[in-house]
C-alpha cells in the first residue's frame, strides 16, 4: 500500500509499504479522507508537531474511512462500518490516564497516520459515524475535537465579547463553536479580505485586521481572546488587547525556538488568565455529534482536495493551505 512520508530535510515521499493485519483489538480501516493539519506542516518544516519528530514518519492524523477487517479481540466493529479516528493513543493505565488526562499519557503516540491507504488503530480510537455524515466531513473529527477541548478550558459565558485571531481551518471551526456558545460579540481578526467575509458568514459580528483591533480594545472590554494562528506577533498582541479579567487561549502552535514575551505588569493589572490547549481528551464523540447534526460547515473551509502525491508540492508552497483546509483523498469514498 501507499503511504506519504516526511523523510527529513524538507522532503516528502510517497512510498510503497507492506500491509499490516489488525492485531488483538485493532481495526483495519481503508482511509477515505485525511485532512492536512498545521502540525503536519510544522513537522515538514523541521519543527515539532504535538511531540518530537524523528523522520521518516507517515504524515496525517485526521482521517475517516471504512473498516475492512478487525483483530480477534475487537468487539465493536465489523467490515463495512464507516468510522472516524482519534489518532492519539493512550494506555489507560499510567498516572496521567488514571487522572483522566490521556493527552499526557506516558505512552502516547499516533495510531492513525492517515496519509496511507490503510491504518490499524486500536478500537478505542475508532468511532462509528452515522450514514448521514459523509466521510469527507467526518475527517474533521480530530481538528474539531481539539477546538472543543480548547473552548472547554476557557468556558465562555454567554453575552460576553470574544476576539478570535485567524480564519485558517482551525479558526474557522473555532468560530462556529464560539457562535454556538452564545457569545455577545465575536470579533474576528484576519488579514485576508476573503476570509473576513467568510468570518461574517460563519457567525462573526465584526471582522477586522490586526491594525484595527487595538483601537477597538480601548472601547470594548475583550473578555476572551482565542489565538488560532501561532505567530509570535499575533500571540503577543492577543495578550495585549485582552481586557480586564479576560481569558486568553493561545491555541495556535508556536515555534519552539522562538518564544513569545509579554508585559507581566500589564497582564497583572488586568488579572489575565492565559491558557494553552493540548490535543483532544474525551472530545471525539462530541465532535462527531456536532458534525452529524450538520452544525459545522466544513465545505466552506475546504480549499482543495489533493491526492497523496499532490500534497508533496503543497507542503513546499502552502499555496492552498493559506486559503483554507486541504483535504487529502485516499479511497475518496464518501
Ligand atoms: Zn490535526
Ligand atoms: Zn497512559
Amino acid at each position: 500500500m501507499k503511504a506519504g512520508y516526511y523523510i527529513g530535510d524538507f522532503k516528502y515521499e510517497v512510498r510503497e509499504i507492506a500491509h499490516k493485519e489488525p492485531q488483538e483489538d485493532e481495526v483495519k480501516i481503508r482511509v477515505a479522507w485525511c485532512g492536512l493539519c498545521g502540525t503536519d506542516i510544522h513537522k515538514f518544516q523541521g519543527k515539532n508537531g504535538a511531540s518530537i519528530v524523528i523522520p521518516p514518519i507517515i504524515l496525517g492524523h485526521e482521517c475517516s474511512g471504512t473498516v475492512v477487517s478487525v483483530g480477534p479481540g475487537c468487539k465493536n466493529f465489523k467490515p463495512g462500518d464507516r468510522v472516524a479516528c482519534d489518532p492519539s493513543y493512550s494506555c489507560g493505565k499510567c498516572t496521567w490516564c488514571q487522572r483522566g488526562l490521556p493527552n499526557f499519557c506516558m505512552e502516547r503516540h499516533g495510531v492513525a497516520k492517515g496519509f496511507a491507504e490503510y491504518v490499524c488503530p486500536p478500537e478505542k480510537n475508532v468511532y462509528h459515524i452515522s450514514d448521514s455524515l459523509g466521510l469527507k466531513n467526518a475527517a474533521f473529527t480530530e481538528p474539531l475535537s481539539c477546538a472543543i477541548h480548547g473552548l472547554d478550558l476557557i468556558q465562555i459565558e454567554s453575552g460576553k465579547t470574544v476576539v478570535l485571531y485567524g480564519m485558517g481551518s482551525v479558526g474557522s471551526l473555532m468560530l462556529q463553536l464560539i457562535h454556538y456558545s452564545g457569545a455577545g460579540k465575536i470579533i474576528v481578526i484576519e488579514r485576508e479580505r476573503e476570509k473576513r467575509r467568510l468570518a461574517l458568514e460563519l457567525g462573526a459580528t465584526k471582522a477586522v485586521t490586526d491594525d484595527q483591533i487595538e483601537e477597538i480594545s480601548k472601547k470594548v472590554n475583550i473578555d476572551y481572546v482565542i489565538e488560532c494562528i501561532g505567530s509570535k506577533e499575533t500571540m503577543e498582541q492577543a495578550i495585549h488587547i485582552a481586557g480586564k479579567n479576560a481569558k486568553v487561549l493561545l491555541f495556535g502552535l508556536g515555534d519552539p525556538k522562538d518564544p513569545i514575551s509579554f508585559n507581566q505588569f500589564e497582564a497583572y493589572t488586568k488579572e489575565l488568565s492565559i491558557f494553552t490547549s493540548y490535543l483532544n481528551p474525551h472530545t471525539s464523540q462530541r465532535a462527531i455529534n456536532l458534525l452529524e447534526r450538520g452544525l459545522i460547515d466544513t465545505e466552506k473551509i475546504i480549499s482543495a482536495e489533493l491526492s497523496l502525491e499532490e500534497v508533496g508540492d503543497e507542503l513546499k508552497t502552502l499555496e492552498l493551505s493559506k486559503k483554507g483546509k486541504v483535504m487529502v483523498y485516499l479511497s475518496k469514498e464518501n
